[in-house]
Order: structure tokens, then sequence, then C-alpha cells
């Protein structure tokens, strides 16, 4: 299909979207971010949800969507591979002043604070979660649910992961479970299932990197 990009949208505009049929970037407001289309790993996550969109298609909403934002942000750190962050290219002066280096991290979810209005529905910590027990419970209009708090679950799932196998077999594992098994209601156990399903397809039942598979969901808490 035509990749279309549409840049320079509204003003001071510190976001970047997927419509469901194209990319939309923000140029931010220079103090908090600078243009989003200057992030490899931001492009990469718009580009991400299209991919989605055309294949396993999760609703952006509770589980399912935190599932499509998590996919988002994981091929977002493969694409862009330097590191386990999501946006540290467009973080602006002010942002990094307060201490915000980057959007999200997989490797370390729990480093940033969720927005306020988020944190009455979670452990009282007020920080992104990186496992099960520290899921927001959040209602549809807030975040459609969570999907960009709750991904961070799955995201440190995948990154975990990676620290065994690397990114490159975590890739094509995540990949088949997005094109081959994943539907629009798939929540945190389906996915578990079919990641796990995908890396004995790839690599053989009882190989390392099912393991691997398996021990990224078990860190995070998702067990069954
Ligand atoms: N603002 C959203 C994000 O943080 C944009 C998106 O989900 O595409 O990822
Ligand atoms: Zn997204």
């Amino acid at each position: 299909m035509a990749i279309n990009s549409y840049v320079h949208y509204g003003t001071n505009y510190n976001n970047a979207f997927w419509d469901g049929q194209q990319m939309t970037y923000g140029d931010g407001d220079g103090s908090y971010m600078i243009s989003l289309s200057a992030g490899l790993d931001v492009a990469a996550h718009e580009m991400t949800h299209g991919v989605t969109t055309n294949t396993a298609n999760l609703q952006y909403r509770f589980e399912p969507g935190a599932l499509n934002e998590a996919f988002s942000d994981i091929f977002g750190a493969l694409i862009d591979d330097a590191n386990w962050e999501i946006g540290e290219d467009i973080m602006g002066p002010g942002a990094k002043a307060d201490g915000r280096e980057s959007l999200r991290s997989l490797s370390d979810p729990s480093k940033y604070p969720v927005g306020a209005a988020y944190v009455p529905y979670g452990n009282g910590k007020g920080k992104y979660p990186a496992h099960m027990n520290e899921f927001y419970d959040l209602p549809r209009n807030l975040d459609n649910g969570g999907v960009h708090i709750n991904s961070s679950i799955i995201n440190h799932a995948a990154y975990t992961t990676a620290q065994d196998i690397g990114r490159e077999k975590l890739g094509k594992i995540y990949y088949r479970a997005l094109t081959v098994y994943l539907t629009p209601t798939s929540d945190f156990s389906d996915a578990r299932k079919a990641i796990i399903q995908s890396a004995v397809d790839l690599y053989g039942d009882g190989s390392s990197e099912a393991a691997a598979a398996a021990n990224g969901f078990n860190k995070v808490g998702i067990l069954e």
C-alpha cells in the first residue's frame, strides 16, 4: 500500500499518530518535544500500527489495545536499536531538564511516572507498570482503558526475552505471533500462548528460544 505521512500537523503538537490509514506527526512545542518525525522509533511505532491494522487488527482498547501499543513500541525499539527507550531523540530541553530522557522504557518501564489522571487506578506508586501486579484498571475514557500504560507490561516481557535470545529472533517470533495467531480480541494470556507457539514453530519444541519466550511472560506475571 502507499505509505503516507502527514507532517507539521497542528501547532506545537506534542504527538504523532496512526489514524487507521496514514501517519501524522506534530512539530512539538520545542520544550517538551521537538519534531516527532525526527524519532526513528516514533516513525517505526506509527508504521507498526499500520502493520497491526492489516494483520491481527487488535482492538484499540483494554488488553487488546495494550497489545497493539506494545507491538508498536517493541518494533520501534527493534528498528531504532541503539537502546530500549522510545522517543529519546524527540524529547525537548524542558523534558530533559525534568529528567524525562524518553517517553517510555522497555528495559525499566517504572522509571517514569504516568499522567496524574491515571494514578488512582494503579497501585498508588504512579509509575508505568512492569508486572501484572502493577496493572492499571482503567476505564475506557482514560487512554482507551490504559493502552499506553499496560502496554509496558508486554514491553518488558519482550525486553526480557531479548536479553536471552537477542533482538533478531525476538522480532521474528513477535512478528509471527502478530501476523499468524493474534486476533482483534486477543488478551495478554492469548499473547503468551501465541508468542510461545511462534517460538516453537520457528525454533522447535524444547528450544532455548521457546523457553526465552515463556521466560519473558513469567517475569511479568503472565503465567498462563
Ligand atoms: N501518543 C501515542 C504514543 O505515545 C501515539 C500512538 O500511540 O501512536 O504512542
Ligand atoms: Zn501507538
